[in-house]
């Protein structure tokens, strides 16, 4: 017997779903669907201060507008929600320390991103000069006001992910990626822990997310490997642009759902979505669940998808 495959949404609360998401959330779940799986729709509301319940609501909603569904998750079972979910981090935090693979970091650049997905052209820091402090710079580093993060070092191995979409993607984790933060110095736990501990216990063993987080899928295989779970198999999804070639944001603006949805019906707007990622000939409303059926990922664009003609 073939395994249940279980798919997953994960977005993060920190503004309204814009076009690009809802892309890739369409892509999930066909994949998904497809493969006769399950879905799960988990919160990443691990930064309180980026991370607003009404957005969170909104963001359910706007999916079951469209005409995608799960079968577990939040806002049913709160036990989906990142920001509950700090007993689990801290289990693997203890695992990666008994290992000695955690660091203090007392650096502050760019430490409060790390709570988030990484965006291009703001990488969270990699290894930094703390991980070799000893003696006396380490003494005083501990005597100063500044509490210190925590870092997790990425071993000197390149690792491959065959990626359903894109194809083979190697990665040297201690050259490319770098040591990475798991939990930043206010206590607030990292992305890339979270959502490593997240895919193995939720039994996710399918991601498709947006091509901006392929850099992110060795360090967490490695990582869920390294809690002894099984990493999953990764599909990453075309990145939409506006004319200039810009990558659609919730911070730039960009077509946001509340617009989205005065503007078009959630078939029309899913056959816009459909033609732009190469799924049907002619921008005509249809429902997602018509396109289970003949969903390939052949047909789909491996690079950026530029949206002007069609929105
Ligand atoms: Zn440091």
């Amino acid at each position: 017997m073939s395994k249940l495959i279980r798919g997953r949404f994960a977005p993060s609360p920190s503004g309204r779903l814009h076009l690009g998401n809802m892309a890739s959330s369409l892509l999930a779940w066909l994949d998904t669907r497809h493969l006769g799986g399950e879905i799960i729709f988990r919160l990443e509301d691990l930064d309180p201060e980026r991370s607003y319940m009404d957005y969170a609501r909104l963001m359910a909603e706007d999916l079951r507008w469209l005409g995608l569904d799960w079968d577990a998750g939040w806002p049913e079972d709160a036990g989906y929600s990142q920001g509950e979910r700090g007993e689990y981090y801290a289990a693997a935090f203890d695992e990666l320390s008994r290992r000695g693979l955690i660091y203090r970091c007392w650096c502050s650049r760019a430490e409060r991103l790390a709570a988030s997905a990484p965006h291009p052209g703001e990488e969270h820091p990699g290894s930094c000069a703390c991980r070799g402090l000893a003696g006396k710079a380490l003494a005083e580093r501990e005597r100063g006001a500044r509490p210190p993060a925590y870092k997790c070092m990425a071993p000197d191995e390149t690792l491959t992910i065959i990626d359903a979409h894109l194809g083979e993607f190697k990665q040297n984790l201690a050259r490319e990626g770098g040591d990475f933060i798991v939990r930043r110095s206010d206590g607030v736990w990292a992305y890339q822990l979270a959502v490593s501990v997240d895919d193995m216990l939720m039994g996710v063993n399918r991601v498709v997310r947006a091509a901006d987080l392929l850099s992110s899928a060795p360090r967490q295989s490695w990582l869920i490997e390294t809690l002894g779970g099984t990493a999953p198999e990764y599909a990453h999804a075309p990145l939409l642009t506006a004319p200039d070639g810009r990558k659609l944001s919730k911070r730039d603006g960009d077509l946001n759902m509340a617009e989205l949805r005065r503007l078009y019906t959630p078939q029309e707007l899913t056959g816009r979505l459909a033609f732009l990622c190469g799924l049907i000939e002619r921008p005509e409303p249809v429902e997602p669940a018509e396109l289970v059926g003949g969903f390939d990922w052949a047909k789909v664009p491996a690079g950026p998808i530029d949206i002007s003609g069609v929105f």
